[in-house]
């Protein structure tokens, strides 16, 4: 108990795996919190202070499914091992009690377990920090689980954005950081857990000393300038690291310098509001990349996302991708051909850092083994084909291709040949290693292997030598091996001539066991060679990891060639299945879209089994080809959300490197997107909505630049009619005339579809609906002018208001609309509502009085079941 105090007393933050045995054993308060999390017993085991102490335990072999659910349940896991053997801290002078310690925390964002980790998501831990006069700010992010590392310095006021665009799994931040308010407002927005470090761990200085440190060089220069912000955050994540994996070596990537001028910057609002990786309500369906991920690799699947989350500013580089996806596209063929391979291909990123961190197995190795193999068949497949490759996709397929990657290739070969066909999750569960890799093993493994002959053989020559017909050598883990024999025999081996052979070992009531000088001699060699063939099997082992880890960079190379080609073929295939195409881009500022649909409304009512209606777009910042601004307009219901939208989300597909669901699309690159829906309830944050709208309101009016594109759906709606409307005026005088870019602005004030006449560039568009029958039929095309009326009442019906309800906004929507004074008219109700046939109150239904008559205390099962079958028919 004193050492388990010790220990905890250093880990008070975090739930503490006591290794007992075969079991990790949790104390105290960590008991009771675990046994409520994880569902299991809570028992107690001696006393504290005079108190039982409370207990529970997970079997150590079953651990990971338990880590998993206490780190998705927000929890921290000190992991605390035995580090020496019972016949160690004997020697040692201790009597019972090994030395332990704990040789890593497992926090939401330190995971490399598959068991853990989503596949095709990457997990960022990321840390930022500030230059001491909080001018500057830089973030470090690192995914250990794959080890890349990327540290940006940004601006701070940025921040938001650029956590936004990262899967964050966990974030550091120092105490004193904690309290900015830039900071506060970028958390507010993030579920991410937060971990606060002292304001030491981030220090340039010894972030500086952490990068030297990790990466083993004596000067910074080879990874390019930091400036102070940068290394404060890289010291902030490295000392985490080093904390969390109790001073082990950190294995990552050497430092990526994020490029942080030519991405697309979308802000966490406008993320949320369209939706790109993370529905409104925090899942993964419905959202656009789940409605354009086709890949068929992990590590394909984390780098449609990363692309999704922060698009490309830069033409080159969107241009490259487009090309390879085109390619694919054309080459149908050769596309079916590769998507073939792909799906074989395991994650060998994970496998790699797995290796690294001296966390992986057998089957990681395997993992290495077989996507080298299939990268290069993907190569081979790729270079054979008659026609130019697109530079990406020749790059990937040089990385691939076995014949340049001699080194890989052989590694590769070896491994397959060392490797079984079954493997263990673990090294030294042993049996992994094939026959005809290793002599000594094949050696030792044949001594093994033969002991069963060995020892059959020496039974028979006992059982003829004594004649004693039932002898048997049989095995237990008390005496090793020994001769049994039924008690009756057993007198005659303990009579000369037999009792010089036969030592004595125990009498059963019907057996008597005995061994031989030989007997143990062939035990000895037996367990001898059962043991050297473990040892040399791990010896085997980490010789093949450290092959794996001397080629790490090249088997890295070989991952991110894959994630392109899945990337590629599986936008192609995106592409061919919904008729997207290829967008045009220019240096214009323009968006000229025909036929433009939005994924994931589309592919919600194909699923339904209905029709979307395309529609063009036109715009211009420079007003020269198109308006600049349009004003949309329309009914409830009749499509507008969904307008603005898809022109958003057809920019993000562009710039991330994809196809477009279009006719066609002529994109002028943008900056920035800004997406804004009025009103959403944002209590949970504590602001009312009319703050928030407008916050966000000026944070777009304040950044929006002639290269941006906005999007604003009914803003100004959380406030009063006149206040509301006022501001939407003045939102879109300022778009029109100081931002200049290019915007749509879907709104239910009739009133603004006038500033059309009086803005240069700016145009009224509006969703068409018509009346049928008394009933609103939409049919979602756009055309140009405003909206003639807002069909609030028919949608009403629509919604199910009741007829009587529906009837009566009808007669005061007649009379509001003579009389042209809406205030003036309000007095009018009442004298209507006179006039107008009072509402009789209606007669109860059936279902309740059924109700009203029972007593659900008294009710049996089966009364309850008959009551609801009652209660149906009463329908
Ligand atoms: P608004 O913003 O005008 O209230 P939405 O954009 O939310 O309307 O659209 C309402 C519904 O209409 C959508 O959920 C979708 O089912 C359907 N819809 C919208 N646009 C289209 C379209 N272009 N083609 C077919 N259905 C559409």
């Amino acid at each position: 108990m004193a050492q388990y105090l010790e220990i905890k007393s250093r880990h008070a933050d975090a739930l503490l795996f006591f290794r007992m045995g075969d079991f990790y054993e949790l104390f105290f308060d960590d008991a009771v919190r675990a046994a409520e999390i994880l569902d299991i017993t809570l028992t107690s085991r001696g006393e504290h202070e005079g108190k039982p102490i409370p207990m529970a335990g997970v079997p150590y072999h079953a651990s990971e499914a338990y880590l998993a659910r206490l780190i998705k349940s927000g929890e921290r896991v000190a992991v605390c091992e035995q580090t020496e053997t019972p016949a160690e801290a004997r020697k040692r002078g201790s009597k019972s009690i090994v030395n332990r310690d704990v040789v890593r925390i497992v926090t939401p964002g330190t995971i490399t377990e598959d068991t853990i980790l989503p596949a095709r998501q990457a997990q960022a831990l990321v840390a930022i920090a500030f230059s001491s006069g909080g001018a500057d700010a830089a973030i470090a992010a690192c995914d250990v689980s794959t080890g890349a590392f990327d540290i940006r310095a940004i601006a701070p006021e940025t921040l938001g954005d650029h956590l936004s665009a990262l899967p964050m799994r966990e974030l550091l931040v120092t105490d004193e950081d904690e309290v900015r308010p830039l900071v506060r407002l970028a958390l507010s927005a993030f579920r991410a857990p937060v971990t606060r470090r002292p304001k030491r761990a981030a220090s340039p200085r010894s972030g500086e000393a952490a990068l030297k440190a990790t990466y083993k060089v004596a000067a910074l220069d080879a990874f390019g300038e930091f400036t102070r912000a940068e290394l404060s955050a890289a010291g902030l994540l490295l000392d985490y690291l080093s904390l969390t994996q109790a001073g082990a070596d950190i294995r990552l990537d050497p430092p990526r310098r994020g490029d942080t001028g030519n991405r697309l910057a979308i802000d966490p609002a406008t993320r949320a509001s369209l939706e790109i990786d993370s529905a409104i309500n925090g899942g993964r369906a419905g959202t656009l990349l789940a409605c354009v991920d086709r890949t068929l690799t992990a590590p394909g699947a984390r780098l449609l996302a990363a692309r999704l989350a922060q698009p490309s500013c830069d033409m080159d580089e969107i241009s490259d991708h487009h090309d390879a996806v085109g390619f694919f596209a054309s080459e149908t063929d050769l596309c079916a051909d590769v998507r073939i391979q792909l799906k074989s291909v395991p994650d060998i990123e994970r496998a790699r850092t797995r290796i690294r961190l001296d966390r992986g197995g057998p089957r990681d190795l395997k993992a290495i083994a077989d996507a080298i193999a299939a990268g290069g068949a993907i190569s081979s497949a790729l270079t054979s084909h008659e026609t130019g490759l697109p530079s990406l996709i020749d790059g990937a397929a040089a990385a691939l291709d076995p014949g340049r990657q001699a080194e890989l290739s052989t590694l590769a070969a070896d491994l397959a040949k060392a490797l079984r066909e079954d493997l263990p999750t673990l090294a030294r569960d042993g049996g992994f290693i094939a026959d005809g890799w290793d002599e000594t093993l094949d050696e030792a493994q044949s001594l093994r292997r033969d002991s069963r002959k060995v020892i059959a053989a020496l039974q028979a020559r006992y059982a003829e030598e004594t004649g004693i017909g039932a002898l048997k050598i049989k095995f237990n883990n008390v005496l090793g091996y020994f001769i049994d024999v039924p008690a009756r025999s057993g007198e005659t081996l303990m009579k000369p001539p037999h009792a010089e052979t036969f030592i004595h070992r125990q009498t059963l009531a019907s057996n008597i066991r005995f061994s031989t000088a030989e007997l143990s001699d062939l035990a000895g060699r037996i367990s001898r060679a059962e043991e050297a063939a473990k040892t040399r099997e791990l010896e085997l082992y980490r010789d093949l990891c450290q092959r794996v880890e001397a080629l790490s960079s090249s088997i890295s190379a070989v991952a991110s060639a894959l994630a392109i080609v899945d990337f590629a073929s599986a936008a192609a295939e995106w592409a061919g299945e919904t008729g997207a195409v290829r967008p045009t881009l220019t240096d214009d500022p323009v968006f000229h879209a025909e036929g433009l649909r939005h994924p994931v409304v589309e592919a919600s009512l194909k699923a339904d089994g209905e029709g979307f209606t395309a529609n063009g777009l036109t715009l211009d910042s420079s007003g020269r080809t198109g308006p600049r601004l349009a004003l949309v307009t329309g009914p409830n219901m009749a499509g507008k959300s969904t307008y603005l939208r898809q022109a958003c989300l057809a920019i993000i597909l562009a710039q991330a490197g994809l196809f477009v669901p279009a006719s066609s699309l002529t994109l002028g690159i943008a900056d920035r997107v800004f997406s804004r829906v009025g009103a959403s309830d944002d209590l949970s944050r504590g602001r009312s909505t009319f703050m928030v709208e407008m916050v966000e309101t000026a944070a777009i009016l304040s950044q929006a630049t002639p290269q941006s594109f906005v999007i604003l759906d009914e803003v100004g709606r959380g406030t009063s009619t006149y206040d509301g409307l006022a501001i939407a005026w003045a939102a879109v005088e300022h778009l029109h005339n100081v931002n200049t870019c290019r915007a749509l602005f879907a709104t239910h004030y009739h009133e603004l579809t006038n500033l059309a006449e009086d803005l240069a560039h700016a145009a009224n568009l509006s969703l068409r609906a018509k009346e049928w029958k008394d009933e609103l039929v939409f049919l979602h095309d756009v055309q140009p002018g405003p909206a003639d009326k807002s069909y609030g009442v028919q949608v009403a019906r629509l919604a199910g208001l009741p007829a009587r309800a529906v009837r009566r906004a009808e007669q005061v929507l007649k009379k509001l609309e003579s009389t042209p004074d809406a205030v003036d008219a309000l007095p009018l109700f009442a004298a209507f509502a006179e006039e107008a046939e009072p509402f009789a109150a209606p007669e109860k239904p059936e279902a309740l009085k059924l109700l009203e008559g029972i007593e659900p205390d008294n009710l049996t099962p089966r009364e309850a079941l008959d009551l609801i079958y009652r209660l149906k028919d009463s329908l």
